[in-house]
């Protein structure tokens, strides 16, 4: 638990973001396989992932409402899509593999897996769009594993350079470290050996991991160029590349990191790998960015709508002006008692001083966010996961991908200023069939507010979601960017490849200018890693 006292400022060694990530970790305090060393060494080395079975395969049940995916509508795209398959028995996989996804708990394919397996053992691209918590993870690890054991892959240890088949990149740190237990959890007992390296952690702790063998690296951006630059992993072996919450990776936050991936020395060209992107929101200037390094056969599948919110999510939003915010947040958690709760705020500072003022009063609290340090930051998903902390107060570093069990409230103390961001952070609840509920604060003053308040009486309607009538008014006389209506700048799922033919580039050849076109991210104070 966070205590009074304890709890963190913002500490001269602490780390920030991704900028950190690249800045920091390509130079400055770095250990016996650095050079330079002028700033706060990283000396972080996360706790070894369990070893015992029962704890590998650990899982939540699906819940109530898992059998209801199967009434979303699916939208496949692109020529000569191999048809989706039913269940896992018609997924081709291993034998092995097929009893690590038994003893995972998985009986039934999700919608995205039923139709992603097959395309992806057929080796095609693949843009994959479906709502937070359904199964995204799996959709992607098991046929690359599957095609890996089908090919017979060498155990790789003893090599000098690791040469990784799969490159696995998403935005945060937490995110891919539990991507990386997934794909542990899958390849079990195979010779298949995963790896996660990320920033905030002790480089040479890293690059250990990797020369101990790497058939799937699964890496944050920044440490990611790291090692690339080091020279301490080859990529013409590369046949996979996935980029995890994709449309985050490749807008103006990302882009450039996911651009010299790219083109690093050896990096096969899109004509010579599969690229696999997955997310539950995908705008559509971001699609036409992601199409330049897909193939131009590529399949685009979206489970129900791009960027539509998890229909098990119960959502309300409440009109409460700034000053009011905290004594309604202790109102509701009051009332709440231990339910698991995320609560999200725009800045970090905000972030620990409301963990401060939980903690007074007398609601055991966390905080995660940029300014944390790693060890700081694992700790509080450990406290918050184990429920010793049932509540955590989070900035947007927190909003994608997480999967943590029971969690059955999210708040958005602040509401973000962008939709999308609001869609994730919703998505921390109501996962893989299970019931949330996200409360959202809105103050009709706000500037984040204008900004989103059309999205966000349009995400609430195709939720069928009781939408307030002043929510209605303040989003009908709005002047923010995002619509009710099927915006297409915004909402769009149709595959208009067409209209982008000739457009694509050699991978290798990237200059930056398409990547240029890009929208910038919605400002705030959080940055990431
Ligand atoms: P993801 O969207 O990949 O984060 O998955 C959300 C949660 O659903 C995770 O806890 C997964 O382990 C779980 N899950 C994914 N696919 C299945 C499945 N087919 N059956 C049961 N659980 C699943």
């Amino acid at each position: 638990m966070l205590q009074i006292g304890q709890l963190p400022t913002c500490f001269p060694g602490g780390y920030r973001g991704r900028n950190e990530d690249v800045g920091v970790e390509s130079g400055k305090g770095q250990d016996n396989f650095g050079n330079a060393d002028t700033g706060p060494k990283v000396t972080y080395v996360p706790p070894p992932p369990p070893d015992a079975e029962d704890e590998i395969f650990r899982h939540y049940q699906t819940g109530i409402n898992f059998d209801k995916y199967d009434e979303i509508l699916v939208d496949v795209s692109g020529t000569n899509a191999p048809p989706a398959i039913l269940s896992f028995e018609d997924a081709d996989l291993s034998e092995t593999l097929t009893k690590n996804v038994y003893k995972a708990g998985y009986v039934k394919l999700t919608p995205i897996q039923k139709h992603s397996i097959p395309i992806v053992m057929a080796g095609r691209d693949l843009m994959a769009c479906a709502q937070t918590g359904s199964g995204k993870t799996a959709a992607f690890l098991l046929p690359i594993l599957a095609h890996m054991m089908k090919s017979g892959i060498a155990a790789s240890q003893f090599k000098e350079i690791q040469e990784p088949e799969a490159i696995i990149v998403a935005p945060t740190r937490e995110l891919i470290n539990q991507i990386y237990l997934d794909a542990r959890k899958f390849s079990y007992g195979t010779v298949v050996r995963p790896v996660v390296i990320y920033g905030g952690t002790q480089t040479s702790h890293s690059l250990r991991q990797i020369f101990q063998g790497c058939n799937i690296l699964c890496a944050t951006p920044g440490r990611l160029l790291d090692v690339i630059n080091k020279e301490k992993i080859g990529l013409s072996k590369v046949k996979y590349l996935v980029l995890d919450e994709a449309d985050r990776m490749l807008d103006m936050g990302f882009m450039e990191d996911v651009r010299k991936l790219l083109s690093s020395p050896g990096m096969p060209t899109k004509e010579e790998r599969q690229t696999l992107m997955f997310s539950a929101t995908f705008p559509a200037p971001i699609q036409s960015l992601a199409r330049e390094i897909l193939k131009p056969d590529y399949i685009f599948v979206v489970v129900g709508q791009v960027g539509g919110a998890c229909s098990d999510v119960e959502q309300q939003i409440i009109e409460v002006d700034e000053y009011g915010k905290r004594d309604k947040l202790l109102e509701i958690l009051q009332s709440i008692g231990h339910e698991r709760t995320m609560v999200f705020v725009k800045t970090k500072k905000k972030a620990d001083f409301i963990a401060t003022v939980l903690c007074q009063e007398k609601l055991p609290s966390t905080s995660i966010h940029g300014d944390r340090e790693q060890r700081e930051r694992e700790k509080a998903l450990h406290d918050f996961r184990s429920g010793q902390c049932p509540v955590i107060v989070a900035t947007s570093v927190a909003a994608r991908g997480l999967d943590i069990e029971n969690v059955q409230h999210v708040i958005n103390f602040d509401i973000p200023g962008d939709i999308d961001e609001y869609v994730h952070r919703i998505g921390r609840t109501g996962r893989c069939g299970n019931t949330g509920k996200a409360i959202s604060f809105f103050d009709r003053k706000g500037d984040d507010e204008q900004k989103v308040v059309r999205g966000l009486v349009k995400i609430l309607t195709d939720a069928h979601q009781e939408v307030p009538a002043w929510l209605e008014e303040i989003a009908f006389s709005a002047h923010g960017t995002q619509s009710y209506s099927s915006h297409p700048s915004k909402f769009a799922s149709v595959d208009d490849r067409k209209a982008s033919r000739g457009g694509f580039q050699e991978d290798n050849s990237y200059s930056g200018s398409s990547f240029t076109k890009a929208p910038a991210p919605a400002e705030e104070e959080e940055d990431w890693g």
